[in-house]
């Protein structure tokens, strides 16, 4: 299958189907495209709202349920605790923010964590 952004040349061919109810009829008005049959407008280069690309500290993408392990030492906004460098996170959440990490700790509880403070591993 081709990605999306790359058939621009053939855009007339491979129009995609209307994400507001499916038509296949949309059609092109300058760089947006026009659904006839609900009237939804949309941006066929958008990326979809789930497009953002998490990557740790060396360019892996990172996936819901990952695992990673800290690269650094993190201190604990407003305690002495110090999640120790190679700490294992298991089942790690991604999310919007600075801290795009929702994990749980062992021994911490629930933290939010930076993608380029830790790794991914395959267990
Ligand atoms: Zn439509």
């Amino acid at each position: 299958m081709q990605t999306l952004g790359y058939t621009l040349k053939n855009m007339t061919e491979s129009l995609p189907p209307c994400p507001a109810c499916s038509s296949t009829y949309a059609y092109q008005v300058d760089a947006l495209l026009n659904c006839p049959e609900c009237g939804h407008e949309w941006s066929p280069g958008a990326p979809a709202d789930d497009a953002r690309e998490f990557r740790d500290s060396v360019g892996n993408i990172l996936l819901d349920g990952d695992t990673v392990t800290v690269i650094k030492d993190l201190k604990l906004k407003g305690s002495s605790s110090v999640i120790k460098v190679g700490t294992k996170v298991r089942g790690i959440r991604l999310v919007d923010g600075d801290h795009d990490i929702d994990c749980k700790v062992p021994g911490f509880g629930q933290i939010g964590l930076k993608s380029q403070f830790v790794k991914k591993v395959s267990e």
